[in-house]
């Protein structure tokens, strides 16, 4: 068993049709599996083996899933790193995953050269480095099969963490990968005429697996860009060179204020978000404005995919992100870990072949996220209803606890997304001497609209316990936001309350 093998069989079927686009390039299935054989060949004439750990920091990129897909043939093992990261933040990662060779552009090689005399990485890729991936295209053989691996075997590593806490290095099987492929081929109607926009970073999982993957694995075609950019989203829209949008709820809410938006949306017919709760209120402009529906789906980087709630469109539910995925388990369970009956809130539990190994060199972070029987806790509270449909109330740490009662941020959020001069928000809870944590709402109004606090705070005491009505409305012009567009609660947290 080998990732590898999605590529490999898509270029036997399609050899002809296009696999990854960037700008004015675009590759064949054909072209770029002759590609990545030639990394991979030429990665095994410089001596790498399976098992060995090689990383790679391009932005998305042709480059970054060639790179990719040349070391999971091989078998060694591919650890993601965020474009983003520099400095301190790269060497520390490095330094954790000990990669024999770094692949890179040309903007991390002070960094890298100093982790190579501290004797960390063997070689440096990049222009610049000890061997760029142009010669290692040139060097290498374009026929090649991808080895075989235990379905066990670590295929990559991508570091979590960056809204909570300390990175962990999580590490992915090859059966993970291809089931998780598989499972979003199969939940979207993949096929191999669509064009699946991917500006979401490549080494977070939504990116990696549930758009890249999953296209490869459908033979469909990757359309990339390095960066979030709205404008260049919307001139690939109008080129009718995308059909199916993935994102986090951010950015809906930013295309959302674009005018004429459904006459500049070309040839897109499936819109996706995940990676953070997608108001419904969002969710029901954006089919008013658009005609189409966001479909959700709910997962994690150490498990992926956990629900869907849209292969049968008529039975969709706003506001709940699905049912469990064929073949994955789910639970809701106490803090004790006992399961729950049905109808009650507890945190989101998992099992399945989308359920990481582990954490790299950290026994102790892996023994702690699951419970016995490999029930993997996701750190999210939900509720099930009868049907099997999953809502997610929040993530545990994020609930604010005010005088003793626990609040929800997504409730208060909800209520807030249905004003119309709010454009975003983010409810977290601050340190507070009476209370504990004190409700605060941290609003971005719509352009031109002014937030008067009395007003919100009547609309939310009409309609919320008084407890879980803000204390407190701060206004700001943005919300921090991680690489993958999702709300830095912990940053904004962090903000205010040492103001
Ligand atoms: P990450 O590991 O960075 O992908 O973050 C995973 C977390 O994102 C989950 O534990 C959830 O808290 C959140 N998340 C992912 N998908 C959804 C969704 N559809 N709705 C709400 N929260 C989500």
């Amino acid at each position: 068993m080998n990732v590898g093998v999605n590529l490999e069989q898509s270029a036997f079927l399609f050899p002809d049709r296009p696999a990854v686009s960037e700008g004015r390039v675009q590759l064949t299935y054909a072209q770029l599996n002759d590609r990545v054989n030639r990394v991979a060949t030429a990665l095994i004439e410089m001596g790498i083996h399976p098992g060995d750990h090689i990383a790679i920091t391009y932005p998305n990129s042709i480059d970054w899933i060639t790179c990719y897909f040349g070391v999971l043939k091989i078998g060694a093992v591919a650890v993601t790193l965020a474009a983003a990261f520099s400095g301190d933040e790269l060497r520390n990662l490095i330094a954790h995953a000990r990669p024999r060779i770094v692949f890179s552009d040309a903007t991390k090689l002070a960094d890298l050269e100093a982790l190579k005399k501290e004797g960390k990485i063997e070689k440096i890729a990049c222009t610049g480095g000890d061997i760029d991936i142009r010669e290692l295209i040139k060097i290498g053989s374009p026929s090649f099969k991808a080895v075989e691996r235990d379905r066990t075997d670590t295929a990559v590593i991508l570091y979590t963490g960056g809204t909570t806490g300390v990175p962990k290095g999580v590490m992915i099987t090859h059966e993970h990968v291809i089931f998780s492929s598989q499972s979003i081929a199969y939940y979207e109607h993949s096929n191999q005429y669509d064009r699946a926009l991917c500006f979401l970073p490549f080494n977070h999982v939504f990116g990696q697996f549930h758009i890249m993957n999953s296209t490869i694995f459908s033979a469909g075609c990757v359309e990339m860009l390095p960066t979030l950019d709205v404008d260049r989203i919307l001139k690939l829209f109008e080129e009718d060179r995308i059909t199916k949008f993935f994102s986090v709820p951010t950015v809906y809410v930013r295309l959302l204020t674009i005018t004429d938006l459904k006459e500049k949306l070309g040839k897109l017919r499936y819109c996706f978000s995940a990676g953070a709760s997608m108001a419904m209120e969002i969710v029901k402009q954006w089919k008013e404005v658009t005609g189409i529906t966001i479909a959700e789906s709910y997962g994690m980087t150490e498990g992926m995919p956990i629900t869907f709630n849209h292969f049968h469109p008529e039975k969709h539910v706003i506001g709940s992100v699905g049912q469990p995925v064929n073949l994955v388990e789910v639970q809701i369970r106490d803090a004790s870990g006992t399961m729950l009956e049905q109808g009650k809130e507890g945190e989101i539990c998992i099992r399945g072949r989308n359920v990481m190994k582990g954490y790299l060199d950290n026994p102790e972070a892996t023994s702690a996220a699951f419970w016995d029987g490999g029930w993997l806790r996701t750190g999210d509270i939900g509720v099930m209803d009868e049907d099997g449909y999953v809502y997610i109330v929040d993530r545990l740490k994020d609930l604010i606890i005010t005088g003793g009662e626990n609040v929800s941020p997504r409730e208060v959020e909800e209520l807030l997304y249905t004003r119309p001069e709010v454009q975003e928000c983010a409810v977290i809870g601050l340190p507070d001497k009476e209370w504990g944590e004190r409700v605060t709402a941290i609003i971005v109004p719509k352009a031109g609209c002014d937030i008067a606090s009395d007003e919100v705070k009547l609309f939310l005491k009409t309609r919320l316990s008084p407890f879980k009505v803000p204390k407190e409305y701060i206004v700001v012009s943005e919300l921090p936001k991680s690489a993958a567009g999702k709300i830095l609660k912990r940053e904004i947290r962090r903000q205010f309350a040492e103001k």
